[in-house]
């Protein structure tokens, strides 16, 4: 794939999430969130092992009552992946979140209360080394600094989160990251660029309440990409009211196409026109689906005729070049000899993508031992 190297990203403090590094140029981690009832671990067990199926890094849950933070401790017992408790309102939960086992902990400053409670919380945060989230969100900023602003703006997201930073380095706590998401791209975006002015922490970047699976991705991408185009964000979380594994799908995209992240395959197909010589549009849905267990990186090119089939073929791993009845294929840019039969390229090229992902996870492997 062509990586796009017109941007730098900004170099922030390393933190970990469990053994998930943050920041500093690690990968930029892609979280989601459980959307089942916490109280219900078997449920919530279940949706994490969805969502660590499809490429999370990181999976966020609730913690709104006591139920289901004694929920979490026997999920947290159940999954491998690390695990973020989100608290709202009662630090009571935060405590007990990290006593039993949480990776890092989220908090809201505009809801967790008077000072002494995250002092309690920072100490039980520190005497487990698990960081902590500062997550503030355009819905909920505290009364004053709204009082003060009028309305959520850029400055009083930041003033919000900045107010928590500087308590926490009176605290000496510097394993911390931050967010400042807004439902409002522009709102967002101005907020971020303006907290990454001011801290070196990193920060976990999001528009929130995006909305539909539809709307929802096309805001998010807008709004994240501009924030990686400018080197900000450590960590990812696409919100869209749709199922989390949609998030976590989208989330790759957006960093696939920015060059930052790299899993399963890239499809490159045309829009098609009477000029197709199959039917490219249900080749590439059926085999999008029926490949999404692939997470070996690789692009694959699935093009109606020879106008642009065999330039895109020559820079992919696998390429299609729609042709009468029959049509070509190109592996690592060279066109093989035998070409497919325009009835079989859905189970041919199935075929061909997973030997070639095979081939792809071996030669890594391989690399991978001899250095
Ligand atoms: Fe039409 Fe061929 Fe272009 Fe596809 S590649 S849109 S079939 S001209």
């Amino acid at each position: 794939m062509n990586k796009l190297k017109v941007f730098d990203r900004k170099k922030t403090n390393r933190i970990y999430v469990g053994q998930v590094p943050i920041g500093n140029n690690a990968p930029i981690a892609i979280q989601s969130m459980t959307n089942s009832k916490t109280e219900d671990y078997l449920a919530t067990i279940k949706q994490i092992a969805d969502l660590e199926n499809v490429g999370a890094d990181i999976v966020r849950v609730s913690i709104p009552t006591v139920e289901a933070v004694e929920s979490f401790k026997k999920i947290k017992q159940s999954v491998k992946i690390p695990l973020i408790a989100d608290i709202h309102f009662d630090y009571r939960l935060a405590l007990k979140s990290i006593k039993y086992g949480a990776d890092c902990l989220r908090i809201n400053p505009g809801n967790i209360g008077n000072k002494k409670r995250v002092l309690a919380i920072v100490n039980a945060a520190k005497i487990s080394n698990i960081p902590i989230r500062i997550g503030v969100n355009s819905g909920s900023l505290e009364k004053d600094i709204l009082k003060k602003y009028g309305t959520p703006t850029a400055d009083a997201l930041v003033e919000s989160a900045m107010n928590h930073v500087e308590y926490f380095d009176f605290l000496n706590f510097y394993n911390f990251k931050i967010s400042v998401k807004a439902s409002n791209i522009f709102l967002a975006v101005e907020a971020y660029k303006k907290l990454s002015k001011k801290t070196s922490q990193p920060l976990h970047i999001g528009i929130t309440e995006a909305g539909s699976l539809r709307t929802g991705t096309i805001k998010s991408a807008i709004g994240l990409a501009h924030l990686l185009l400018h080197g900000i964000g450590d960590t990812i979380r696409v919100s869209l009211a749709a199922d989390p594994i949609e998030e976590v799908k989208v989330a790759y995209d957006i960093l696939k196409i920015l060059g930052l992240r790299s899993r399963g395959i890239n499809f490159i197909a045309c829009p098609t026109c009477s000029r197709q010589e199959f039917d490219v549009i249900n080749t590439v849905n059926t085999l999008e689906k029926n490949l999404e267990d692939i997470s070996t990186p690789m692009d694959v090119s699935i093009i109606g005729c020879i106008v642009n089939g065999i330039g895109e073929a020559k820079t992919s791993t696998l390429g299609l070049t729609g042709g009468h009845k029959k049509s070509a294929i190109y592996k690592y840019g060279i066109r093989k000899k035998e070409q497919i039969k325009n009835v079989d390229i859905i189970k041919k090229m199935e075929e061909n993508i997973r030997k070639t992902a095979k081939e792809l996870d071996r030669l890594k492997k391989n690399n991978i031992q001899s250095t």
